[in-house]
């Protein structure tokens, strides 16, 4: 132990003076020479820009006057300067400007600075002696640069399956595909039926996509290779593509398996749009993820699952048919699942009676599964700490607090008492109107549970695709999306920034309505500003105004009107329907997520009687 330390500090210490050592030869901080070439040298003495040359063996440093960095340039071997650049038509006047200056060269007297020259190179020598010894005498994999850092978890590593991810029905039913399809791949041959071969799992962090992961492995029992992203471009260019290459080998050998690839838009961001083109190491790995995926038969029993909290910046090559063309997402828990997943990690663990599950799952909103369980450890530990025999229900309520207070990114995440009333009038209002409104997709689920920046969604849902949209569609949309805004209006009297993403939603259908679709009575059906959609610079940047300031005042008209008439109406639909709203916002409150069945129930009356008549708002 002891040993294994000292050897430790020794390899980490050669490896910092080896690169302190690098970075100064190479850097040579305040000077960073540019080379130029002798007829240059030659030209800039002709027009009177050069003060010094210092000269040293072939090497010269060319002083100009207006810069203290000097420029780097060589001379000919045993051929004087003078001569040379007499040679180009410097004239004698011209280099009776410059000071030229000869320099000893660095001969062999000068031992300390070719010491320092050559110490990099020493360190770096004496290292990779160690190391080699190293990995003679044991399983070292330090030399294997480019060998794919994918661990191969085997039978013997301990099982996670289903059981041990809660909730996630949805997603664990999606899977359970792929699980059969590595169970049994002949079954799934034999009648030629395409099997996936990417499945990307999308959700923000600690929701649980890397248990889901090896979830999948342990339910089929088959090996699970593991590589994040961020490994892949982390310190040696060209190597992203080689452990690839390694992977997907090592992986084709212990098929049937998983190859699981976290972080996956660390390599896998959307590529150089040709601005600047670029041709670097991401994308040459993201090229080799690609060429090995398209690589695989029918017969390859290697199942991709990759992950990601960013599917918005993926390459779009990624996700084409036959290659990451499944999706599940993994939510944000509701305070159901929350309730599973604490079962999930007080297990094993004694809990005083006073401990009410529900009653945490219903103070964490927003809590991902890996806030849980470190809720829970945290929990343990305070009680350890206070040498008491069970957790109790105040440790469990002062590790809420410190998780909710943890690291930056997370502080916001216990939404306080008053934003959630907020957010849940907000998407009340959404829901309502959408269920409401003839023409727009019909409600699926209403849910306060923050995800991402928003702090709920409404989520309505096409009845079919839609290639002809009519104007009442959106029409309707437009109401929908004003529903949040107008509720929290008529509840509080004050409004929130919480509906900044639905105004500018509703402006853009607006504006297009007026400008794209010639929907606007009022300008007719005309097009108005050239709208092609160019990927490769921004929207706002490509639209040419060829309009008059007339033309575009007519517009702003239009649009305002649009939206204004919608604003009217949407405030009626709300009002009329204010109790409702109070229904709904209760009940949200209380579940967090309603689906569409449950919404009609609540909002026609038949269900929820304890909600009815239940709270008298106040103003926020
Ligand atoms: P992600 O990969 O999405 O960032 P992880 O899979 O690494 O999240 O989750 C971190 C930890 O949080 C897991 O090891 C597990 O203990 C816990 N966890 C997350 N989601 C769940 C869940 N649905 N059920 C049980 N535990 C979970
Ligand atoms: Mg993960
Ligand atoms: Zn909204």
């Amino acid at each position: 132990m002891n040993a294994n330390w000292t050897r430790n500090a020794f390899v980490y210490l050669l490896i910092i003076v080896a690169a302190a050592a690098l970075f100064f030869n190479i850097y040579r901080p305040g000077e960073t020479p540019q080379a130029i070439t002798i007829s240059d040298v030659a030209g800039r003495i002709r027009e009177g820009e050069v003060s010094r040359i210092v000269v040293r063996e072939e090497e010269m440093r060319v002083f100009l006057r207006e810069s203290e960095t000097p420029l780097i340039s060589r001379k000919e071997r045993n051929i004087p300067l003078i001569r040379t650049l007499q040679g180009m038509g410097v004239t004698p006047t011209q280099l009776g400007r410059v000071n030229i200056v000869y320099e000893p060269p660095s001969g062999s007297g000068n031992w300390f600075a070719l010491i320092i020259n050559l110490l990099p190179l020493i360190l770096i020598a004496g290292l990779f002696l160690f190391l080699f010894r190293q990995s003679q005498s044991g399983s070292n994999q330090a030399l294997s640069f480019g060998k794919s850092k994918a661990r191969l978890f085997t039978g013997d590593m301990p099982t996670v399956t289903f059981g041990d991810v809660a909730g996630s029905d949805e997603a664990k039913q999606e899977l359970e595909e792929v699980v059969e399809f590595l169970k049994e791949p002949q079954k799934f041959v034999a009648l030629g039926a395409r099997i996936p071969k990417g499945v990307l799992l999308v959700g923000p962090p600690g929701t649980g996509k890397t248990l889901m992961a090896k979830a999948v492995s342990g339910e089929a029992g088959v090996p699970f290779f593991s590589i994040s992203g961020s490994e892949f471009v982390e310190m040696f260019v060209g190597v992203g593509a080689s452990r690839v290459r390694d992977l997907f080998e090592q992986a084709k050998r212990n098929s049937p398996c998983i190859i699981f690839i976290d972080e996956i838009d660390a390599v896998g961001r959307y590529r150089g749009t040709g601005l600047g083109g670029s041709h670097d190491e991401r994308e040459q790995t993201l090229n080799q993820i690609l060429v090995e995926m398209d690589g695989f038969g029918t017969d390859t029993n290697v199942i991709l699952i990759a992950a990601t909290n960013r599917p918005d910046i993926l390459d779009p090559a990624l996700l084409r048919p036959g290659r990451f063309d499944r999706r599940v997402t993994m939510d944000r828990p509701d305070m159901q699942g929350r309730r599973q997943i604490l079962d999930v990690h007080v297990k094993g663990k004694p809990l005083a009676k006073d401990v009410d599950l529900n009653l945490i799952a219903r103070q964490t909103p927003g809590f991902v599964g890996a806030d849980l369980e470190n809720l829970v450890n945290e929990a343990a530990i305070l009680t350890a700490r206070r040498n008491k025999r069970a957790i109790t229900m105040s440790e469990m309520q002062e590790s809420i607090e410190r998780i909710a207070m943890g690291g930056p990114e997370r502080r916001s995440r216990l939404v306080t008492a008053k934003e959630r009333k907020v957010v849940a009038y907000h998407e009340a209002g959404h829901a309502i109107v959408a269920y409401l409104v003839k023409h727009a997709d019909p409600l699926r689920k209403v849910s306060i549970v923050p995800r991402g920046s928003a702090g709920g969604v409404t989520l309505t849902v096409p009845e079919q695709d839609r290639y002809l949209v009519p104007r009442s569609y959106f029409v309707d949309r437009i109401a929908v999306a004003l529903g949040g805004r107008i509720a929290e209006e008529l509840t509080f009297g004050d409004i929130s920034n919480g509906a900044s993403g639905d105004i500018q939603q509703l402006t853009r259908m607006a504006r297009a309505m007026v400008t794209k679709y010639g929907m606007s009575e009022v300008m007719g059906p005309l097009q108005i500003g050239r709208q092609d959609d160019n990927v490769f610079l921004g929207r706002e940047i490509s639209e040419q105004r060829d309009y008059s300031e007339e033309v575009a005042e007519q517009v702003d008209e239009e649009v305002r009107r649009i939206v204004s008439s919608a604003y009217q109406r949407v405030r009626q639909m709300l009002t009329t329907y204010r109790s409702q709203l109070d229904i709904v916002a209760a009940a949200l409150l209380e579940r967090e997520t309603l689906d569409s069945e449950e919404f009609i129930e609540i909002f026609e009356g038949r269900a929820g009687e304890e909600f009815h008549g239940s709270i008298a708002p106040q103003p926020v």
